[in-house]
């Protein structure tokens, strides 16, 4: 079979593999679409936390089921499904605590053991498999797993009050993040992004307030809004030099603020606002079971994201969506790739 392979920094190669041999509790699924995600773009350009060329690209998939181990009891061939990309060891203590996200010891798509969802066949063990529904396309399928760390995101939040809350950064995780917050209920959701397709994105997906940072102040402007309170809660979905202290110096005293951006660089930041204004700061990995599970079900109850689907390519082509995701020269929010068409 067919996987598409980041070989070196910047290059990508279709290489042919034996398709996976499924274990007793696996099931083998024919894969239609592929989502392009941050990490892959990080993988694509050297600088992910933990995977290094060569490497198979991806952890979002949607498809079909063609082959079920003999323990398998929940799926059967020809079920279309999704899966959620992390595999627990079952005994460290975050395990215990069903925190996958956390666990010592998992396993994900790309790592030894485990291929990445950028290949012609996928194989998965059947408790990270999820069914989408017949009405639902495989693209939308796919978006399931961006979903559920926005569903995550919101879902770390202790600050009980939901009047405002600001995203900075309306990339697909951003945007994701918007409809999480918009689905939880929050009143006033301010998106920020410097790219006015975005911005402009955000307003259609339900933002009171879409700012730019590079043509108004943020801060100024938040305050504005909120008659100089600031927001309840600050989430960071986007890396710059100055974006946490931005979201501390809007957010209320007794606030929080989130990091959901996996952030590579070192950035500074100001202590002060955190300790004389007693905001919290956590920060937000991927997602537990329990958001994947309720991101499937928003989606197979028909929550719309079709809009944020900017570009949909042929699998020869995934060197090229990459580099769209990269250098941002189109306007782009989420780039599908039809590995079977
Ligand atoms: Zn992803
Ligand atoms: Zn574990």
């Amino acid at each position: 079979m067919k996987a598409a392979y980041v070989v070196d920094e910047c290059k990508v190669e279709i290489k042919d593999i034996d398709v996976p041999r499924i274990k007793d509790n696996e099931v083998l699924i024919k894969v239609k679409t592929v989502g392009i995600c941050g990490s892959d773009l990080h993988l694509y350009k050297g600088t992910h936390a933990f995977r290094k060329p060569p490497v198979i690209l991806g952890h979002e998939v949607a498809g079909d089921i063609v082959e079920v181990g003999k323990n398998v009891t929940k799926f059967k061939v020809g079920d279309r499904v999704t899966v959620e990309p992390h595999i627990g060891c079952g005994g460290c203590e975050y395990c215990e605590k069903d925190l996958v996200n956390l666990c010592l010891n998992k396993k994900a798509p790309g790592t030894p053991g485990w291929i990445g969802t950028f290949a012609e066949y996928f194989n998965a063990p059947e408790e990270v498999v999820y069914k989408i529904g017949d009405n639902i396309s495989y693209e939308l399928g796919t978006l399931i797993e961006p979903l559920a760390v926005a569903v995550h995101a919101i879902d770390r939040i202790s600050v009980s009050e939901k009047d405002t809350i600001a995203i900075l950064g309306s990339g697909t995780i951003g945007l994701l993040t918007l409809v999480a917050a918009r689905e939880a209920g929050y009143k006033n959701i301010i998106c920020t992004d410097t790219q006015q397709f975005n911005l402009d994105m955000a307003l259609q997906q339900g933002a009171t307030l879409a700012l730019n940072p590079l043509e108004v102040d943020v801060v100024e402007k938040v305050k504005e809004f909120t008659n100089g309170r600031g927001v309840d809660v600050a989430l960071v979905c986007a890396g710059a030099p100055g974006i946490v202290d931005q979201a501390s110096s809007m957010t209320r005293r007794r606030g929080e603020v989130g990091i959901v951006a996996m952030i590579t660089e070192k950035i500074p930041v100001n202590t002060y606002n955190f300790v004389f204004n007693e905001i919290s700061l956590f920060g937000a990995m991927t997602y537990e079971t329990k958001d994947f599970e309720k991101a499937t079900e928003m989606v197979n109850e028909g929550l719309d994201l079709n809009a944020f689907i900017t570009q949909r390519l042929p699998f020869a082509e995934t060197e090229h969506g990459l580099s769209i995701l990269d250098e941002k020269k189109e306007n782009v929010v989420k780039v599908i790739i039809e590995v079977e068409k």
